[in-house]
């Protein structure tokens, strides 16, 4: 067994609300991995590069021009730093937001990312959340849960979370955006988001945070 907490999930299902607040309340790191994928595009929307041009070829030179560490801070948490630098929010553009998926598609990234993410496990138990924790990176998880609400509740969430959305977006213009990631994640041959045989589902569209805490909690705790 993989000493490992997976949530996986679609596109602003909460995942990062919650993996924040079981990390807080376990003492234990919490790691996004999809921060690892919106830094590498980050990196990529830097250096002008169209993403849609990309290939395994053009983008292999180009990671390795990329250093990704984790450094825990006084509060506990993992910040992620890129070539010595902390990220910080401009990894949380709708520019990055609308280019990760395509990035997130290069088989050389992904393997390249699933490396660095199986090390982590060094930290002894930890928590992590994105799209194919349970189903590629630690397919024998301790724990596995997929989270994910109506699309609709997503939007709104997503809304709700500044810097996220360009002004003047609506429910529906993000409700779009969301589905059209969520579909590109989907539907990708590789690791392709989907929940695993043995995660436990959690649909969040009724439910509180304060609800779905308690759920994943008790079930870690069993
Ligand atoms: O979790 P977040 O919405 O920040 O993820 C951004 C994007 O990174 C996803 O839409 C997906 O394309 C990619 N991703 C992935 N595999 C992961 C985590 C994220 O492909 N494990």
């Amino acid at each position: 067994m993989e000493n490992v907490i997976a949530i996986d999930g679609p596109a602003a299902s909460g995942k990062s609300t919650i993996a924040n607040k079981v990390s807080e309340l376990l003492k234990i790191p919490y790691i996004s991995t999809g921060n690892m994928y919106r830094t590498v595009t980050y990196f990529i929307l830097s250096k002008n590069i169209v993403v849609k041009s990309l290939t395994n070829e053009i983008v292999a030179p180009i990671l390795k021009e990329i250093d990704l560490k984790y450094k825990e801070n006084e509060d506990g948490v993992f910040d992620i730093f890129l070539n010595n630098l902390p990220v910080g929010n401009v990894i949380r553009t709708p520019e990055v937001a609308n280019a990760v998926s395509i990035v997130a598609m290069l088989p050389a990234v992904r393997h390249w990312l699933v490396e660095k993410q199986r090390a982590l496990t060094e930290y002894g138990l930890i928590l992590m959340e994105g799209r194919d924790i349970g189903t590629e990176v630690f397919p024998k998880a301790k724990y596995k849960f997929y989270l994910t609400a109506s699309p609709e509740v997503r939007a709104k969430r997503r809304l709700g979370q500044d810097g996220e959305t360009i002004d003047g977006a609506t429910v529906e213009s993000v409700a779009k955006e969301i589905k059209e990631r969520d579909e590109r994640d989907m539907t990708r041959p590789i690791s392709p988001l989907k929940q695993a045989d043995d995660a436990i589902l959690v649909d969040s569209s009724n439910m509180t945070i304060e609800e779905v805490l308690e759920f994943i909690i008790s079930r870690v705790n069993k």
